[in-house]
């Protein structure tokens, strides 16, 4: 019997051993960050896009090309990640919603087993962080440059440029971390969100090329509902003097400024000067626009080529998974626009690259619908402990290790609260990755939309009313109808 008892305890021993080392937890996140500004992502901008180390991730592990949010803003999109649950439940419904940190999140239930856990970068959920054993977060949406990082309770000021010292703070915390314990740590760029302010090293990138237009820029909304004619969140027309850099939103020191204003003056000058109109105007913005969102993408490069040094300087490569992910995607200049928001396919989707080396094939691509709702219970089952049933996601550890489940989501749900945020009505809808429903409910507009994507993956044609998709859209309003009682919305 001793003996038995013995072999037992040995067995699990072993098995801990082998099975039982939780991975470190690197979480790197942006605001805004279109896939088709990372390079691995193979979109039109790719050859442009400069994104070497993020590439990197890609090619040591694996890209996600179908990740899909549940709500294409900033606030309500992190409080998913933390959360695991759709806006309605977790209580961030709009960027207006205070979050509430009483409730469950990830970070918590990470300490329970025996995680440290930071967030360093920008929070942008109003209420103070909990859950966290170190917290050093913008307050609101911070500036790019000299950030105020409200750290552990306290204002401190830094002097520079804010994804720089987002990511030194971040480096500074793994550095001074207790080495004994596996770590989660949330590095959360602002960048590339709007007012989009280069670093002083990226002020001429770009200057000698011209950025190819999306063939939609002049899109003019005709063959769908009226809402996408609503916007304002046109290049042309809503972009406004600072997203173009007539004018600044950072407090420069003076020598900053100095360069900061050396660099954008003369060709202000010139434009003004210039008095161009129609589409004319709208090509020198879009030139204007999505230079400096490449500029600011450089930085959050370039940094992110830091932190994974740091992670093979250190010898933390093997045990660290590394996930690469934006709050949702955003519109670089197709359909005229600059924002997110609607359901369309370029906010919709958001970058998701994991490198997680041994257990991830390196250069893997992933095709499943997955969605930011993964998030919180990967997090955990990467710990090694049970997602709380109340999570509604599903946790993609056996997709990282390359399996396919039968039972995976067929169609994703999809639910925009903010009335009125850059033009943008209340919607919903859902898509299974070729075909796609909206529904808007504002009794302004009380319509639907219906996109073959296969045929039309710009989503330029509504085809709802169209007796050819009859069968189609009826099923899709059964799926819409299942996924709104699952997902707890409506009995
Ligand atoms: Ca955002």
């Amino acid at each position: 019997m001793k003996k038995i008892s013995f072999w037992l305890l040995f067995l699990s021993l072993y098995q801990h051993s082998l099975c039982g080392k939780q991975p470190n937890i690197l979480f790197i996140f942006t605001d805004d960050h279109a896939l088709n500004a990372i390079s691995a992502y193979e979109g039109p901008l790719a050859k442009i896009a400069p994104t070497p180390h993020l590439d990197r991730i890609a090619k040591e592990g694996m890209l996600f090309d179908h990740c899909l949010v549940t709500n294409s803003i900033c606030a309500p999109s992190r409080a998913v990640v933390l959360t695991g649950k759709y806006s309605h439940l977790n209580g961030q419904l709009t960027n207006r919603n205070v979050f509430d940190g009483s409730q469950q999140t990830v970070p918590k239930l990470l300490k329970k087993e025996g995680y440290q856990t930071a967030i360093v970068g920008k929070w942008h959920l109003k209420s103070t962080p909990t859950g966290f054993d170190h917290f050093e977060v913008l307050k609101g949406q911070g500036h790019y440059y000299n950030p105020l990082l409200f750290t552990n309770g306290m204002d401190v000021n830094h002097v520079g440029y804010t994804t720089d010292i987002i990511t030194d703070q971040a480096l500074d915390w793994l550095d001074q971390r207790d080495k004994k314990k596996p770590f989660f740590l949330m590095c959360q760029h602002k960048a590339p969100h709007g007012k989009w302010e280069p670093a002083l090293r990226h002020l001429h990138e770009f200057d000698d090329m011209e950025i190819p237009e999306p063939p939609t820029l002049f899109d003019d909304y005709s063959d769908r509902s009226p809402a996408s004619a609503q916007h304002e969140m046109g290049i042309a027309d809503h972009i406004g003097e600072k997203r173009l850099m007539l004018s600044y939103a950072s407090k420069f020191t003076p020598e900053q400024f100095n360069q900061f204003d050396q660099a954008f003056r003369p060709k202000n000058e010139a434009f003004i000067k210039a008095q161009l109109t129609g589409k004319q105007r709208t090509r020198w913005h879009y030139q204007r626009y999505i230079k400096n969102y490449l500029r600011c993408v450089k930085a959050v490069d370039e940094n992110i080529g830091r932190m994974l040094e740091y992670l093979d300087r250190n010898g933390l490569v093997g045990n660290t998974i590394v996930i690469y992910s934006s709050d949702q995607g955003f519109w670089l200049g197709e359909h005229g626009w600059f924002d997110k928001r609607w359901m369309y396919e370029e906010s919709l989707h958001t970058p998701l690259l994991v490198r997680w080396p041994d257990r991830i094939k390196p250069q893997s691509k992933n095709d499943l619908l997955v969605s930011n709702l993964d998030f919180a219970p990967t997090f955990l089952e990467l710990a090694g402990a049970q997602p709380p049933r109340d999570m509604q996601g599903k946790s993609l550890v056996p997709v990282f290790k390359g399996a396919k489940p039968k039972d995976w989501r067929k169609t994703h749900y999809y639910h925009y609260y903010e009335a009125g945020g850059h033009g943008v009505p209340i919607h919903y809808g859902v898509t299974d990755g070729r075909q796609k429903l909206i529904r808007f409910p504002d009794p302004n507009l009380n319509t639907w939309e219906y996109f073959n994507l296969d045929k039309d993956p710009m989503e330029m044609k509504n085809l709802y009313g169209k007796k050819s998709y009859a069968t189609n859209i009826e099923a899709m309003k059964k799926e819409l109808h299942r996924l709104r009682k699952l997902y707890k919305i409506e009995d």
